[in-house]
């Protein structure tokens, strides 16, 4: 499993409208059997996205934590020590002391709760409860019940399942619309536009299509930062990083969120395809 296709399950849905809302708890613990790093670290996006819908997965500061080099999120690791030595967590304590670098917030992920000692959680227990308001804290175990109950009493648990069943394939719509910006012609992306004007589709519709589109071109874009694409957009994603420069593939996933964003109001299906027909010309 991989970030982007976690950022289409129902899960990633609660944590954009948690991050959204300002919402998003400082100490999380993602749980069960899913994919629980890629989980915190699309949490860590959205703690640090500076776009409007968080996580973006295409400003600078998405693209750092998604390539692991955002100097305030923090994979907390001893890879000398079997469990983690009590001398890195009071480095790391002393570290979430320090404001962030160029983030709004510090981040530390601890992707093996198994490795952390009583000891190491005591300590952990006073950051979660009494640390600086900038630092969160995300705490990965397939069992919470590794954690102490004083921990997972000041935290929020994220259960996690098999993406699965909750992700999927993009939809068909956001796969041509995709293909046609790759590949297509003014003529054909208007021609498709249009059809979907006299298929009756509906606001949910345009915006499953205009998400879906957008998350296709951040695998593209993503892919250009040496990002993983999930295997089954690597062809498009390949296709779209040819025909379009990082400036145009960020400018037309701006473009995409900007319409997705409208759709959430009660706007007319046609003038939203009309204006998102011109507006993409003047972006390609
Ligand atoms: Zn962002």
């Amino acid at each position: 499993m991989e970030l982007l296709d976690f950022a289409k399950t129902d899960t990633a849905a609660r944590l954009r409208a948690a991050a959204k809302r300002g919402a998003l708890s400082h100490a999380l613990i993602f749980s069960g059997s899913g994919d629980r790093v890629s989980a915190a670290r699309y949490a860590a996006a959205a703690m640090e996205c500076t776009a409007e819908s968080k996580p973006c997965l295409a400003c600078p500061a998405c693209r750092k934590v998604m390539q692991d080099i955002h100097p305030d999120v923090t994979f907390v690791r001893d890879a000398e020590h079997k469990e983690l030595s009590i001398d890195t967590v009071r480095a790391m304590r002393a570290d979430a002391f320090i404001r962030p670098n160029e983030g709004a917030r510090k981040v530390y992920i601890f992707e093996d709760c198994t490795i952390l000692t009583e000891k190491d959680q005591n300590v952990l227990l006073k950051l979660v409860e009494e640390g600086p308001a900038y630092a969160a804290f995300f705490f990965c175990a397939e069992n919470p019940a590794v954690l102490l109950q004083t921990i997972r009493s000041r935290c929020v648990e994220v259960k996690l399942s098999p993406t699965v069943e909750e992700g999927g394939a993009p939809d068909e719509r956001a796969l041509e619309l995709a293909r046609l910006i790759a590949e297509g012609s003014r003529a054909s992306r208007a021609a498709f536009l249009a059809k979907l004007e006299t298929q009756k589709v509906t606001r949910d519709d345009l915006s499953s299509l205009f998400e879906g589109t957008r998350l296709l071109l951040s695998s593209a874009l993503l892919g250009q930062y040496g990002v993983s694409v999930p295997e089954r957009d690597l062809r498009i994603a390949r296709s779209l990083a040819s025909r379009l420069t990082k400036a145009k593939l960020l400018g037309t996933i701006d473009l995409l969120q900007d319409y997705r964003n409208k759709c959430t109001y009660n706007v007319g299906v046609g003038p939203t395809l009309g204006g998102f027909a011109v507006e993409l010309e003047e972006t390609l």
